[in-house]
């Protein structure tokens, strides 16, 4: 049977990922919408290459390479946010969310809106706006399988269980490429060494937040909204290894761990499938080769990056969105040679030290919210 798809964030890290995935199996899909903020050649290569019905560029000024590169093909062309949320609805059996940061907000509600199934890897869109997608999905009868590695784990480890038999939830850490640095040595850190990580390859924005941590931090406030056991029951242990992507606990003392190998097309095949099974390509865990696996608790002081989210989780109303903007902002600076390393959480702890905006209530909301956030994290950056 043929399933359609779209992904947004095609041409970015779990994008290629999803499409290797489709690549090895072209015919159980029917390919709909592929977008990306511009890369408008490489879009278009893939648009052709997977004969999509549509390729979207967000930034409109790309639209018109994006025209050139798809002339004489049957591939439709469009550019600009109205024509990405377009897309996100165009009425494709699972959509693949894959834009970094809360600019994935307004079409991943696109694609809530229609009722599919939506595999959301944008975590950024559900720690700003997490009530408001949460409560949307029930509203419009959508499916939303969780596509992050840990949730993904989670997701997995929990099936056919009730959350009220769950003692408590245990996401794992990589602990970043700077696991076992000084503040000293983190205040010096540049670039090349925060985009060097030990287990995983992905975007950029990913990388940096692993490094700071806050990537575990946007987690938290994911796991939160995605599994309503209470903040209490969140915890965070780090495990260099990346092989056990998280672990539930029950109230019997049994916890299960979802383990694979660090390769985001086992999560992203498992959305795919769901709920069945495809076979994937992917190197399969050698666990005497790897021999040790080795846990430990993540230490604050260094990496204020998961305090501060909990602090905002436990805020609520405005204080996640304002968190992810200002780091957003601030990961920006820090690829751009702006802000040292330890900058990064100082900027975000700063911002959660002012007066918050109301808690919004519609997404309209959190995208002001957003603006406003950055806004001001920006004028930080300008001074720090
Ligand atoms: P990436 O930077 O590799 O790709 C991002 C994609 O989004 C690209 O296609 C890009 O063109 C598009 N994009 C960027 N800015 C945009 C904008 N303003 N408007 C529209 N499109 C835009 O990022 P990635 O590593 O693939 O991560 C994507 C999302 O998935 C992030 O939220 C990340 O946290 C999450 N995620 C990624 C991984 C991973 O292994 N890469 C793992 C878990 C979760
Ligand atoms: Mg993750």
């Amino acid at each position: 049977m043929t399933r359609s798809i779209s992904i947004l964030g095609a041409t970015g890290s779990i994008g290629a990922s999803t499409l290797d995935l489709i690549r090895s199996d072209r015919e159980a899909w029917d390919v709909k919408a592929l977008t990306a903020n511009c890369s408008a050649k490489e879009l278009a290569a893939l648009a052709i290459e997977f004969g999509a019905e549509i390729a979207v560029v967000c930034d409109e000024t790309c639209l018109p390479e994006l025209r050139e590169a798809l002339s004489g093909t049957s591939v439709k062309a469009g550019g600009g946010a109205q024509a990405l949320c377009e897309a996100a609805a165009s009425g494709a059996d699972v959509t693949v969310a894959a834009i970094v940061g809360c600019a994935g907000l307004a079409p991943v509600m696109a694609a809530v809106e229609q009722g599919g199934t939506i595999a959301l890897a944008n975590k950024e869109a559900l720690v700003s706006a997490g009530d408001i997608l949460i409560q949307a999905v029930k509203r419009y009868g959508a499916t939303l399988l969780p596509t992050d590695s840990e949730h993904n784990a989670i997701f997995q480890c929990l099936a056919g269980n009730d959350l009220a038999n769950v003692r408590s939830i245990t996401l794992t850490a990589s602990g970043g490429p700077f696991r076992e640095w000084s503040h000293e040595q983190l205040a010096r850190a540049t670039r090349e060494q925060a985009l060097k990580h030990p287990n995983w390859d992905m975007g950029a924005k990913i990388t940096v937040d692993s490094a700071t941590m806050m990537n575990k931090g946007l987690e938290l406030i994911e796991a939160w909204h995605l599994f309503p056991v209470g903040l209490d029951r969140l915890r965070i242990v780090v495990h260099p290894q990346s092989v056990v992507h998280s672990m539930v606990e029950y109230r019997d003392g049994s916890t299960l761990a979802q383990l694979g190998p660090s390769d985001m097309r086992v999560p992203i095949a498992s959305c795919l499938a769901w709920p069945d099974r495809m076979d994937t390509n992917c190197e399969p865990l050698d666990l005497p080769r790897l021999g040790t696996l080795s846990f430990f608790e993540p230490d604050e002081e260094r990496f204020p990056a998961t305090r501060l989210a909990r602090q905002a989780a436990e805020a609520g109303g405005s204080a996640p969105a304002v968190l992810s903007a200002a780091n957003e902002v601030a990961v920006a600076g820090f690829l751009e040679g702006q802000l040292a390393f330890t900058e990064i959480s100082a900027i975000s702890a700063r911002m959660l030290e002012q007066e918050l905006p109301l808690a919004p209530t519609t997404m309209e909301e959190v995208l002001a919210v957003d603006a406003e956030a950055r806004q001001r994290a920006g004028e930080m950056l300008e001074t720090a």
